[in-house]
């Protein structure tokens, strides 16, 4: 049951629909929370209102319940600016009355913060912005000057009005806290899945080429030594030709994700070209690589791609090169590019680990390896 409402929830509340355009969802999961929040809040007040036993604030408390669940429907639906001003509204009143009543020492007037804050980092453009903040700061001033208290004659007694103020303090830093955490949180969600988007590959999952490079330059800048690692899965054309696009794409996935497996955890793997990944092999001596190669060439010959009951055999063509060969980080790449195409020209299901144009091949077992770096090859 607990589980069904958390769904239904989720589902028709919490996420936002799909009819609203990408930019506004971010600011549609942090108000949604906030109305949510606020009504519970709000459902707090009715006995405190009770106690009060002051009609008006109890059928205000109310209004603001409702309207809080038809400014969630209004939101959902697109109409962002009519959803805030519907909410905003009504507590606003609430909080004049209650000002009005009671006067301005019981804390009505700390929840134009919270106003002032919803409305900042709310979905309105900058103009209506400064605009509503102003009127709300001039409102403020005029309620507490002029208007709190007006009708003012409580009929309980000063710890009631003490208890009251303490409440609407602590609700305040309440809601203060809930407001900048759930912005907090949905930002910081929002960012980890836009980054996480623009460095993925979306049919294999590993890294993009950005990403990939990116890497290596940051191992190059760092002076780290590591070797580069160009795979390309040999006559691909032909799993295309003979099973179909969808098919190929279903191996190129399980290619990508089966050496992914097959690393170490300080290695990194993106696809770089259509059926062409490179890995990147950090504190790796001339053997380990080697040896790495090996092992992802055999693991791939062990779990080929099956594809309702047809196994999918694919071989790759593999050139390494390390970082101490060369002095540009291109050159690196481009060395182990001319070591596939070797590879290729050797007959294909291959490691080419030496030639090209190298100039410093004979220092590969001088090179640094990190003491971290002494776990398998
Ligand atoms: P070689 O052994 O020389 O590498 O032969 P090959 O057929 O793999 O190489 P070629 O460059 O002639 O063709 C690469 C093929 O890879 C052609 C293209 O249709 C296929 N390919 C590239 N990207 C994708 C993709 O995203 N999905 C699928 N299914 N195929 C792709
Ligand atoms: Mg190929
Ligand atoms: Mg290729």
């Amino acid at each position: 049951m607990d589980n069904a409402m958390g769904r239904y929830l989720n589902e028709h509340v919490l996420s936002p629909p799909e009819t609203l355009p990408l930019e506004r969802r971010r600011s549609f999961q942090i108000f949604v929370r906030i109305y949510l929040f606020v009504t519970a809040i709000h459902i707090v007040f009715v006995p405190i209102f009770i106690w009060v036993d002051i009609l008006a604030l109890n059928v205000l408390n109310l209004l603001c319940i409702i309207a809080n669940f038809l400014t969630i429907g209004l939101h959902r639906r697109g109409w962002l600016v009519l959803a805030l001003l519907l909410k905003l509204f009504f507590v606003f009143v609430l909080v004049v009355v209650a000002g009005m009543l009671l006067g301005n020492d019981v804390g009505f007037e700390y929840y134009f913060f919270i106003f002032l804050l919803e409305i900042v980092i709310s979905d309105l453009q900058q103009r209506y912005k400064i605009i509503l903040s102003g009127l709300l700061l001039g409102a403020f001033l005029i309620m507490l000057q002029w208007l709190f208290g007006l009708w003012g004659s409580w009929p309980l007694g000063d710890l009631a009005r003490r208890m009251l103020l303490a409440f609407n303090l602590m609700t305040t830093f309440v809601l203060i806290t809930f407001i900048a955490l759930q912005v907090y949180i949905v930002s910081e969600v929002t960012e980890r899945r836009f980054r996480s988007d623009a460095y993925k590959d979306s049919l294999t999952g590993v890294f993009n080429r950005r990403a990939i490079i990116e890497r290596a330059d940051m191992l190059w800048r760092q002076q780290r030594p590591f070797a580069v690692l160009l795979l390309d899965a040999d006559h691909f054309k032909q799993v295309n030709d003979s099973y179909g696009h969808g098919a190929g794409d279903k191996v190129l996935h399980h290619i990508a994700q089966l050496l992914q497996r097959a690393l170490r955890e300080r290695d990194c793997i993106g696809r770089v070209g259509g059926e062409e990944f490179l890995i990147l092999l950090p504190d790796t001596n001339f053997e380990e690589g080697v040896g790495i190669a090996a092992r992802l060439r055999a693991e791939l010959a062990s779990q080929p791609c099956r594809l309702d009951k047809r196994i999918l055999q694919v071989t790759l063509s593999m050139g390494l090169a390390w970082s101490y060969e060369k002095r540009a980080l291109n050159d690196v790449i481009d060395l182990a590019d001319r070591r596939l195409y070797l590879a290729k020209f050797s007959g294909r299901d291959l490691v080419i680990a030496e030639g090209g144009e190298s100039f410093g091949i004979t220092a590969r077992y001088e090179m640094y390896v990190s003491p971290s770096s002494t776990g398998e090859a």
